[in-house]
Formats: structure tokens, C-alpha cells, sequence
């Protein structure tokens, strides 16, 4: 019989969509770990977070999805640089000393983008549309102010500070400008896959790059429409990989798999 005495764990809410319970679990399995589990906890708030670790002291580590990647961060005594400079965690630590709550952030999905979207890139491909402005929309700009392409942000709203294009605003000369276009938005999300991003796809061509992080679905609505204009496109998959590779190497350098 299985003795779990380390939980590993994932909050956000709704979790339904994520692949990650299914991935850990599996690897857990391969390496032989079994004292550790991965699960879910869909949390309504981010509020609940101490009651969650109160309840479930073995918390070793714990993935952040949405909504909380940026909301997540009040709690955490110590956040890595990258994560600090992006504003937005995915992965954290828990550590215990006597009655004290040691939690330390970082964010894996820089990694897990970055690793994914480089093999992908051509010559032509210097400057990005990255549609919606939350955690993971800037995760992918860090990575590619690193590469030094150009990008602007793609938002529902107006807001000074953001210098964001609004979508009513996308016109054929943007699109031409922008060759890489990245879906950084829950649009298109299972269960909700009919949905898609809108922007105006009759002036994608053949040297776009059309990004969608989302994963489940395999194929979106949005990488069908830019495979329907000839271009390049790809799902999430490889980088939600990516940063599950990253975080496990988080969790097991802070002795969750000892
Ligand atoms: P988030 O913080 O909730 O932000 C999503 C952004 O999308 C919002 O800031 C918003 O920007 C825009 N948005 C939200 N609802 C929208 C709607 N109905 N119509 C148009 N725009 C909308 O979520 P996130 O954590 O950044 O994640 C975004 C997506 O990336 C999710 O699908 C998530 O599953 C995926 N993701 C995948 C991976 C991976 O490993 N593959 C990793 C991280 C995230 P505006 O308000 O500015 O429009």
C-alpha cells in the first residue's frame, strides 16, 4: 500500500484543463518516489492558501496556475529574482521551522516558454504580438526581451502603463509588422475550445509564427485559423513540459523527494 508522506500539489482554479496532476504523477511513478503524490487543489480564493497548508502539512511544493500567479506572491517571505522581475510565480517551496511557514517563489514557465519557442524561430521572426496582459503574457515577454525581439502587448482594455494595442485596433499593417503572434489569453481553453483569440487572421501568412500556450486542446481554433493561412504554428504542450521539468528540479533541490 502506498504511504504518501510528501504531497506535492497544484492550486488555481478552475484545474479541470490541467495536464500538470496527470504529468507529476506519472514521473513520480517512473522514478520510483512512492511517498510523494501530486494532486490538486482547486482553491476558490487565493486566501485559502494558509488553511490549505495548515491542513496538509506534508506540502512540500506547490505549482501556481491561474488566477494566482501574481495574487500568489503576497504570501511567499522570498521570491527568486527572475520571478520578482517578472512579477509572477508558478512554482513554490514550502519549508517548516517550528510554527513558521518558509515559502519561496519562483517561476518555471520563463524556462518552459523560452526552451519551447527557440526551435521554432526564423530570420524573419523579430517582432512578436503577445495577446493578453496577466502572468504568463509576461513570463513570454521576458523571454523575449532576452532574445531581443520586438513585441507589444495585445489587450481588451486601455491602460496607460501597459501600452497595449487593443484588438479593435489590429489592422493589416500590424499584422504584417508582427510576425510572431502568441496567445497568451485562456481563449480557446478546454472546455471552452470554440473560442479563439480576435484578431483579424485573413492577413496572416506563411512567414507568421502563431504561439498558443494553451495545450488542451491540442489544436485551438486560433492555430487552426493561422494552419489555414499557411503558417507555422504550435501548442503549449512543450512548454507546460518544460516547466514541470523546471519545477521538479525546484522541489527536488529543496528535499521534497528525500
Ligand atoms: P491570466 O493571468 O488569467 O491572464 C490571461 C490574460 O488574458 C488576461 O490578463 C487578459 O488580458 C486576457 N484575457 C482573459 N480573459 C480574456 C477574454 N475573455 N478575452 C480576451 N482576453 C482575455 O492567465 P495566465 O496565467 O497568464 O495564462 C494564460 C494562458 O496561458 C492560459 O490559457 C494558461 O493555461 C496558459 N499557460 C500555459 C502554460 C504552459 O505551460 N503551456 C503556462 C502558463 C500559462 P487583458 O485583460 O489585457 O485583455
Amino acid at each position: 500500500m502506498k504511504v504518501t508522506t510528501k504531497l506535492l500539489g497544484l492550486i488555481g482554479f478552475p484545474l479541470e484543463h490541467s495536464l500538470s496532476e496527470r504529468y507529476f504523477n506519472e514521473r513520480i511513478a517512473r522514478e520510483g518516489y512512492d511517498f510523494i503524490e501530486y494532486r490538486n487543489f482547486p482553491l476558490e480564493s487565493i486566501e485559502e492558501l494558509p488553511e490549505l497548508l495548515e491542513l496538509f502539512p506534508e506540502i512540500c511544493g506547490l505549482n501556481v496556475t491561474s488566477p494566482y500567479k501574481r495574487s500568489v506572491m503576497k504570501f511567499l517571505g522570498d521570491i527568486d529574482s527572475q520571478a520578482q522581475e517578472v512579477g509572477s510565480v508558478n512554482t513554490i517551496t514550502i519549508g517548516r521551522q517550528e510554527e513558521e511557514l518558509i515559502l519561496k517563489g519562483y517561476n518555471t514557465d520563463i524556462v518552459g516558454f523560452e526552451k519551447s519557442f527557440v526551435p521554432l524561430l526564423e530570420p524573419h521572426h523579430t517582432a512578436a504580438l503577445i495577446l493578453g496582459t496577466g502572468g504568463a503574457a509576461r513570463a513570454v515577454a521576458y523571454v523575449l526581451q532576452k532574445l531581443g525581439i520586438e513585441y507589444r502587448f495585445v489587450s481588451r482594455r486601455f491602460e496607460q502603463d501597459k501600452d497595449a494595442i487593443l484588438y479593435s485596433n489590429l489592422d493589416e499593417q500590424t499584422i504584417g509588422n508582427f510576425k510572431i503572434i502568441i496567445n497568451a489569453t485562456p481563449l480557446g481553453m478546454f472546455p471552452q475550445v470554440n473560442l479563439y483569440p480576435p484578431i483579424p487572421y485573413d492577413y496572416i501568412t506563411s512567414e507568421h509564427l502563431l504561439f498558443d500556450l494553451i495545450y488542451n486542446p491540442k489544436q485551438t481554433k486560433f492555430m487552426e485559423f493561422g494552419q489555414d493561412r499557411g503558417a507555422k504554428v504550435s501548442n503549449g504542450l512543450e512548454m507546460l513540459y518544460g516547466q514541470a521539468d523546471a519545477a521538479w528540479d525546484i522541489f527536488r533541490d529543496w528535499g521534497c523527494m528525500e
